[in-house]
């Protein structure tokens, strides 16, 4: 009787694709990029404390984009999927004051409010409360032009 070749342990797989605990879609990068350069057009830095930023140059000699100095802060945050693309549910903030309003929630409600006004505030409320699904594709398309365009300084 032929003996059977003992099977193969299927070996471990090096590098198992780790799961990431948050849910990062693409349309997020796109946001925040958006909502950052758009910080920089509107007040040339961080949208709270008024820091400017300027475009830098690292050791390498490549230039680090002024955005990228800046942090796309949620009002609502991002599991409250009806708004987390949201033009007004977020805006552009240095680390330092994106850190303080995520410490002190009625600062941060106090501050939307008043970076919104009383009537962009409701109108963001009510979106919010919608059932509809943001339609990530038209979203994709309109965040991607926007980019495009601070990009080329229009
Ligand atoms: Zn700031």
């Amino acid at each position: 009787m032929k003996r059977t070749e003992l099977k193969r342990r299927t070996p471990l797989r090096a590098n198992p694709q780790k799961r990431k605990t948050a849910k990062r879609d693409p349309l997020d990068d796109l946001f925040s990029e958006y909502v950052r350069r758009r910080a920089l057009a509107r007040v040339g830095g961080c949208e709270r404390c008024l820091a400017k930023k300027h475009d830098t140059t690292r050791d390498d000699g490549t230039t680090r984009p002024a955005y990228m100095q800046l942090q796309c802060s949620h009002f609502i945050g991002r599991t409250t999927y009806t708004v987390r693309w949201d033009a007004d549910n977020a805006a552009g903030l240095c680390g330092g004051c994106h850190n303080y309003l995520e410490h002190n929630p009625d600062e941060h409600q106090a501050w939307f409010l008043g970076h919104l006004g009383q009537n962009g505030y409701d109108m963001l409320q009510a979106r919010r409360r919608t059932r509809q699904r943001p339609d990530r594709n038209a979203l994709g398309i309109y965040y991607k032009v926007q980019v495009t365009l601070f990009k080329e300084g229009v």
